[in-house]
């Protein structure tokens, strides 16, 4: 699978990011950059909880091959919504549809309507740079840029000028590792390399950079699939956490982790979301026999 060039949305000092943007994941993690992004009331659904991300009849191409077919979910705000099933079956590639990454894969071609807070992300007056300091993302393989664990996260806010100066950028930075449960674990270190951190802390920094451009939503493609499973419970919890503050979405292929983390799931079978909704119904309950089939391990 191709990453998308994330050259558009921020680039590190050193630039390894452009280097290996063209091949796979490792380009993956990349701070959204930052803009002031405008923040209104979401609309209200029927059941009363409140939806940050709406899309419908979302169809994506590459090239001649459809990759998702009619996709429609509400992503609810502030709550967790899991994207599960089998490999290939489009999960990416609907997250990528939320922050506009499919644009840089020039093969790719989206259509139907994705809405967050209410406007339409693909309009043509959407500043893209803009949506994706709004939707930032995390993932699979955590790649902090080769700079100090400080300079990971106050790289964004520094090129978009959201510190007014080394105090305030300092208190993003710290903040930003507090609330990416890494702060006390590196705080005597802050100038040593990112890249020298374990895993599953390389992974939380990685959110700690996406954090400190003040995101509405989080976008993760399988965070943990790289981490071991102390790493991995860390990161759960993290997520668990955030949820107070940011509206989450999160491909997994762990039945477990989905059901730990999430309040919202949907399950995606050849391209089509199959079915969607409250995590316990899903998993207790699910009235797709795909879905039944996925999640008692039948086939994945
Ligand atoms: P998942 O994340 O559920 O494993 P993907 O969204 O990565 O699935 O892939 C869905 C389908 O789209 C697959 O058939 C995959 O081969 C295809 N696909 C994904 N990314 C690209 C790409 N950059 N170029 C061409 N085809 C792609
Ligand atoms: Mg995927």
């Amino acid at each position: 699978m191709n990453n998308p060039d994330m050259a558009e949305t921020i680039l590190p000092p050193a630039g390894p990011v452009t280097e290996v943007a063209a091949n796979d994941s490792a380009a993956d993690n990349t701070a959204a950059p930052v803009t002031a992004a405008g923040k209104s009331s979401p609309a209200p659904m029927a059941d009363g909880d409140p939806v940050k991300i709406r899309s419908r009849n979302v169809d994506v191409f590459y090239g001649d091959k459809q990759a998702l077919f009619d996709v429609g979910i509400d992503i609810r705000e502030r709550m967790v919504t899991a994207l599960i099933g089998p490999s290939g079956c489009g999960k990416s590639t609907y997250i990528r549809c939320l922050n506009r990454m499919n644009d840089t894969i020039e093969i790719a071609r989206v259509s139907g309507l994705i809405e967050l807070d209410g406007q339409d992300i693909y309009s043509p007056d959407v500043d893209v740079v803009e949506l994706r300091a709004r939707v930032g993302i995390v993932f699979q393989k955590p790649n902090p840029f080769p700079k100090s664990i400080f300079e990971n996260v106050a790289y964004g806010p520094r090129i978009h000028g959201l510190a007014a100066g080394k105090t305030d950028l300092e208190e993003i930075v710290v903040t930003s590792l507090t609330r990416a449960g890494l702060f006390e674990e590196v705080k005597d270190r802050l100038e040593d390399p990112g890249t020298g951190l374990s895993g599953g802390q390389q992974q939380r920094l990685c959110i700690a950079r996406a954090i400190a451009v003040s995101p509405e939503v989080i976008l993760m493609d399988e965070p943990c699939s790289a981490l071991d499973p102390i790493a991995t419970a860390r990161v759960e919890e993290l997520i668990d956490d955030l949820r107070k503050n940011y509206t989450i979405v999160i491909v997994t292929h762990s039945m477990q982790q989905a059901a730990r983390v999430s309040q919202r799931t949907a399950m995606f079978h050849l391209g089509y979301v199959v079915e969607e909704g409250q995590t316990d119904v899903i998993f207790t309950n699910p009235t797709d026999k795909r879905t039944r089939d996925y999640i008692t391990g039948r086939y994945g």
